[in-house]
């Protein structure tokens, strides 16, 4: 299957194993085995990371990360529209265009947790003048038994340590579930992390897909906020377990926003043909995607990595992943 990209750069998913010269595409850095040991390709992460254009820039990283099948792909495509088409006011593309790039289609391919980063690294200017580098990651895992739990667990610890910006994929609404996941995820993650008195982690977007109370709280991301400021309240007649999940996660991280996204429609959902193109995508889910897009990506929104307070480049982004993945305690 050939298909065609915004920038005219032609991908060809036959040849996945391989990286034919030019053809950006996901590459798979870091993979959880079947006996629940985990590998991390310092190769692929090297050859992606340490290209001289990029290897001395400091580092913006971005992961998305959740569960499968709820959509992350399908959004990080778009991620990548933008990106490609520099911030463009018509980034999202013509109406007919398939959607291509971490691949989203359902069927017979296997579904592995682990870490997969995008092969090319963008170079943005911030309005400040830099000239950073952006990283896309898209961190997946399964959470349906106690095993699974704890291997995706452990993927969510490491994307959520080496990341700048995590977007915490979930669908529907944010239940308790989500929290306490997320506070396993943290706590791994604060363990690696105990020699340092700054907040170990920087943002968390909890990213709510499907919402479908617009009337109660509004999509985007003031209706987020609202609604995830009551999700995460603290109050006394809670059990203790869910009041220190809520101030675990406060005390984990600088940042904290929510969006709200609606459903974006049947064919997307459940057509099996459907390959993306935004003719056939509701116009409120598209609407917000306008908004969500540039409010994680614009050159002016997007935060380098930073560790014990200072900016990393991508090079250190890469000896910080090693280190990360050897911890024991991860
Ligand atoms: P991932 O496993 O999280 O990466 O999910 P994918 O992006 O591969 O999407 C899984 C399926 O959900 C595909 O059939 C998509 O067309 C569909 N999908 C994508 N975005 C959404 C969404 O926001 N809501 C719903 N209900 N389905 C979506
Ligand atoms: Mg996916």
């Amino acid at each position: 299957l050939t298909v065609l990209f915004s920038d005219k750069q032609v991908y060809d998913w036959s040849s996945e194993e391989e990286e034919p010269d030019g053809r950006a595409r996901p590459v798979q850095v870091l993979l959880v085995k079947d006996d629940h040991t985990f590998e991390l390709d310092e190769a692929a992460l090297s050859r992606i990371l340490l290209a001289e254009e990029v290897r001395d820039r400091e580092v913006v990283a971005i992961s998305v990360a959740g569960a499968f099948r709820k959509g992350k792909s399908f959004l990080m495509d778009f991620m990548l529209r933008y990106m490609y088409n520099h911030a463009s006011e018509g980034w999202l593309g013509d109406n007919e265009e398939p959607l291509t790039g971490f691949s989203w289609r359902g069927g017979s391919e296997r579904e592995t947790t682990g870490i997969q980063i995008w092969s090319e690294v963008f170079l943005v200017d911030k309005p400040d003048g830099r000239k950073v580098a952006v990283l896309l990651m898209d961190t997946q895992g399964t959470f349906d038994s106690q095993s699974t739990l704890r291997d995706s667990a452990t993927v969510f610890a490491l994307s959520t340590m080496i990341s700048s910006m995590q977007v915490y994929n979930i669908s529907q609404n944010v239940q308790e579930d989500d929290l306490q996941h997320l506070q396993l995820f943290t706590e791994y993650g604060r363990l690696a992390m105990e020699e340092t008195f700054l907040k170990p982690f920087q943002s968390m977007i909890f990213l709510v897909r499907d919402w479908s109370f617009p009337y109660e709280f509004c999509y985007g991301q003031e209706g987020g906020m609202k609604f995830l400021e009551k999700r995460l309240k603290i109050s006394e007649n809670q059990h203790e377990e869910l009041q220190n999940v809520r101030k675990h996660i406060h005390s984990c991280f600088t940042n904290i926003s929510c969006f709200l996204m609606p459903h974006p429609g049947l064919k997307v959902a459940t057509n099996p043909h459907f390959d993306g193109r935004i003719a056939e995508i509701d116009g409120d889910f598209l609407n917000n995607l306008k908004i969500l897009v540039p409010w994680l990506l614009s050159p002016g929104n997007i935060d380098v990595k930073e560790i014990n307070g200072s900016k990393i480049t991508c090079r250190g982004l890469v000896e910080y992943f090693k280190v990360r993945a050897k911890d024991r305690r991860v």
